[in-house]
């Protein structure tokens, strides 16, 4: 049975840009894989969290993250797991032993340890080590798929290679060594990875640390406040819609935002649009259409409670623990520390 496992980052404000791309992409792929023969974990990767100082409550954004996941539609069931790290010490001792084995060398050359470090007089181990924690993250449930985004192929790299170095060591496949990139991007129908743009200045991606409140739609506003987000955006003066995200990337966000949010396959929405002068039309229902899918999903959001995400970490986090035990016992054993 293979695993799919990947990270829900404790993030505080989301946008629309994250829903569509990225929260309601997983839950349906988790939803497809768990009901057909995969186990899926989603752990919070609270201790990653911590190399860097923390902004708000951790516990209060982890509860949120999970519910927004289960409010973008995942539907959990025994073969979707949901545990925080820190309650799985098997990840840090892994790491540990992980260590001896990789190389600073190695670790010296990862671009998001230069790039982190870029400018600072001290920089923490944590940063460093990161990338060994996050192999400790995938090979104690033999994960075979890891999602991940461009900035971590890397990471994902060198998973690859110390547990391909760790078994060849001990001449054994103790550790799975994950997909390669170009796998895990085709099976998690990455390459479909939408991004939705900036509304305001739609030859960028949407992004929260743009500081113009109407250039993203954040998933918190109020269904009235999109609207008129929606219906502000920016275009063009070819008064002609096509999808065209070179030459009209207002129009065509617009376009690619109306697909998802309708979950209308993307052609479809630009069949029907296509060649229509009226700009203002197609607002009024990318304004409608987005309106519609933030209130059904604060709808949601609200129904959930802490107690049913407590629960699925309190069984999430038996189930985590017994299977990164046993592999942590089978690379305890081949170092002879059993
Ligand atoms: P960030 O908020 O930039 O740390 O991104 C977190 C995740 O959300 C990454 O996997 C991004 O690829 C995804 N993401 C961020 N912004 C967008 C966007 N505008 N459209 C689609 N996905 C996004």
């Amino acid at each position: 049975m293979k695993t799919i496992l990947t990270g829900l980052r404790v993030n505080s404000d989301l946008h629309i840009g994250h829903y569509l791309g990225v929260l309601t992409h997983m839950a349906k792929l988790s939803n497809k894989y768990s009901t057909d023969g995969y186990e899926v974990n989603f752990f919070i990767p609270d201790l990653h969290s911590i190399i860097s100082e923390v902004e708000g409550d951790m516990a209060a954004n982890t509860l949120r993250n999970v519910k927004y996941y289960l409010a973008a539609g995942l539907q959990p069931n025994e073969h979707v797991h949901f545990y925080r790290q820190s309650r799985v010490p098997a990840h840090s001792e892994l790491c540990w032993i992980l260590n001896c084995i990789a190389t600073m060398g190695e670790l010296s050359r990862m671009t998001q340890f230069k790039e982190k470090g870029k400018g600072k007089t001290t920089v923490n181990v944590g940063i460093f080590d990161y990338p060994v924690l996050m192999a400790a993250d995938i090979l104690l449930y033999d994960a075979y798929y890891v999602p991940v985004g461009e900035d971590q192929f890397q990471h994902l790299e060198l998973t690859r290679d110390l547990a391909t170095r760790f078994n060849h060591r001990f001449g054994k496949d103790i550790l799975t060594v994950p997909a390669q990139t170009k796998e895990q991007v085709q099976f998690m129908e990455i390459s479909n990875g939408v991004r939705i743009r900036d509304l305001l200045n739609p030859e960028k991606k949407m992004s929260k640390s743009t500081p113009a409140e109407n250039s993203k739609i954040m998933l918190s506003d109020t269904p009235e406040l999109a609207r008129k987000k929606i219906m502000s955006a920016t275009t063009d003066s070819f008064a002609k819609v096509r999808y065209d995200m070179f030459n009209q990337p207002g129009i065509s966000n617009l376009l690619q935002i109306e697909a998802l949010a309708t979950n209308t396959p993307l052609d479809d929405v630009i069949a029907k649009w296509n060649g229509e002068t009226r700009y203002g039309e197609l607002k009024k229902k990318v304004a409608e259409s987005v309106a519609v899918m933030l209130d059904n999903f604060q709808k949601k959001l609200a129904n959930i409670t802490d107690e049913e995400v407590n629960s699925l970490f309190e069984r999430g986090e038996v189930y985590a623990n017994q299977v990164a035990n046993r592999k942590l016992e089978e690379v305890q054993e081949a170092f002879g520390l059993r």
